[in-house]
């Protein structure tokens, strides 16, 4: 009896090396003495699947066939990766025992054999503990070279950008000596080693042009966002039109040029007012251009496309234009501008047949529609939330000035167990 147990501690030692770390060596847990079962595992190959896979490891179709479908029960196959491993185990005779499926690091698919022989499938949960950490960093080069540095991996730079999107620029605005300071969740496994990120509870950006804290907050309706200590929420947009019109005068597409007597690709919208109506930066962001702008398009010998312009480039690839203004506001090139800023006033300079804005928006060079552009402000944590979020903040806080990381023993123990016929 007492041999058998042991044995059986070696047999689920053995099962547990093959499933619990990534990059143990199979070949030497397979060839261990002690062992009478045989083993066919591996990974799966770039172009390869998971039913090949187990024939070129001399399997017989039949078997194949019957533990791919039972598989395909719990995991659906089509969503399996190179890398993803494999382990089949037989008896001495080659008789089926069990198959273990592994496409990540925290889900291990079983197909097993039940005491009638029938197969069923089951998935193994690994047990993972969050962890609440704190990481801080200061740019020498790069965010990236940053996050590195002090040993973490760039999925966490990917949160880190998303949070402050609206309001950096995270390709080119990051400068030598900017800090970020973070309170994050990561899970590890029994063995304390990191298996994946959770949220970003807390992220905090310092440069000389911008300071912020931003709290992550799941309110009463169940959507979770980023906000300042006020609650204002970080999620920004475009104003729906930059200034005060009186109608929209030409659409964004093709359409008819009153000038050049011809169809022709309109980028943007324009907007009739009054000569001298102020207009507005659409959003934050730093002043690029400042100055005649031909374009438009120009036509032939005639001076002047969009005339007096202002360009501004916004975080997330965006850039705004404003043509045909009579004058300009008080930020020139290289300002930073705020939302609602006064960058010029209407006019009709340049390719213009009355006063009017030319408006375009552009992600990535390419003009977009501003007015089927889908971005919308996030609403600012209600107020009779706001002693709930005062507190959760007050927490946050303590964390954020915490030096360790604190482990947060709840967590995730599943085992679901689908049983056929
Ligand atoms: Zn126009």
């Amino acid at each position: 009896m007492k041999r058998i147990i042991i044995t059986l501690v070696i047999f689920s030692s053995i099962i547990l090396l093959i499933f619990s770390c990534v990059k143990r060596d199979y070949e030497t847990v397979a060839e261990s003495k002690n062992v009478p079962f045989q083993y066919k595992f591996g990974e799966l190959k770039e172009g390869e699947n998971l039913a090949d896979a187990l024939m070129s490891r001399g399997l017989n179709r039949g078997l194949v066939f019957q533990l791919v479908n039972e598989l395909n029960e719990l995991f659906d196959l089509r969503y399996s990766h190179p890398k993803d491993k494999y382990a089949v185990k037989l008896d001495t005779l080659g008789n089926f025992i069990d198959f273990g499926f592994q496409p990540n690091k925290i889900h291990t698919y079983w197909v097993r054999k039940d005491s009638l022989g029938n197969l069923f499938s089951v998935v193994d949960t690994l047990q993972l503990t969050k962890k609440i950490s704190v990481c801080e960093g200061e740019i020498e080069s790069s965010l990236w070279n940053a996050m590195i540095k002090i040993g973490e991996k760039p999925s966490l730079i990917v949160m880190l950008t998303q949070i402050f999107q609206w309001d950096i620029d995270f390709f080119i605005d990051p400068q030598k000596g900017d800090r970020f300071k973070l309170v994050f969740e990561e899970f590890v496994n029994e063995n304390n080693i990191f298996v994946k990120y959770g949220n970003i509870l807390v992220a905090r950006y310092q440069s000389p042009a911008f300071e912020e804290t931003a709290y992550r907050y799941t309110n009463h309706q169940g959507e979770t966002k980023y906000y300042d200590e006020t609650g204002k929420c970080f999620q920004k947009a475009f104003l729906k039109s930059p200034l005060n019109y009186k109608r929209i005068s030409s659409y964004f597409g093709s359409r008819f040029h009153p000038i050049r007597k011809r169809r022709i690709f309109h980028n943007g919208v324009d907007y009739a007012a009054s000569y001298g109506t102020p207009v507005e930066a659409a959003a934050d962001g730093t002043i690029i251009h400042r100055g005649w702008k031909g374009g438009h398009p120009t036509i032939n010998g005639r001076k002047g496309g969009y005339g007096k312009t202002v360009i501004i480039r916004h975080a997330n690839g965006y850039k705004t234009l404003y043509g045909h203004l009579s004058s300009y506001g008080k930020y020139r090139v290289g300002d930073r501008v705020e939302q609602h800023n006064v960058i010029g006033y209407v006019g009709s300079t340049g390719l213009s047949t009355g006063n009017h804005l030319h408006y375009t928006i552009y992600h990535y060079g390419k003009a977009i529609n501003p007015l089927s552009l889908k971005n919308v402000a996030g609403s600012p944590v209600p107020k009779r939330e706001m002693s709930e979020y005062k507190e959760i903040v007050k927490n946050l806080k303590t964390i954020l000035n915490k030096r360790d990381s604190v482990a947060e023993n709840d967590l995730l123990h599943e085992s679901i167990s689908v049983k056929k016929r």
